[in-house]
């Protein structure tokens, strides 16, 4: 019984641990491969307004496209698109 209470009580703290909704990998579900680092919109979207790339954590992507995006996210910002961290 005791067993029992406990066990509840840990799933309970589990699940208020993951309160932070697990967000699907945008690029997963519109099932996009390629991202070009002249789409400065599509990559301002996964850029803080300092210039910071967001983490994996925080804006959901899978590892797969994560990579592709800091990729082009670099790409842009050698070539002038998108700022280097701004202060
Ligand atoms: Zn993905």
């Amino acid at each position: 019984m005791a067993d029992k209470q406990m066990n509840k009580r840990f799933f309970e703290k589990s699940l208020a641990f993951k309160r932070i909704k697990k967000r699907k990998c945008k690029l997963c579900s519109n099932k996009i491969e390629v991202v070009d680092y002249k789409n400065i919109e599509f990559l301002k979207n996964y850029i803080t307004e300092r210039g910071k790339i967001i983490p994996r954590r925080v804006n959901g992507n899978c590892a797969k496209h994560q990579r592709i995006i800091t990729k082009a996210i670099k790409k842009a910002r050698e070539v002038g698109f998108l700022p280097f961290q701004a202060e």
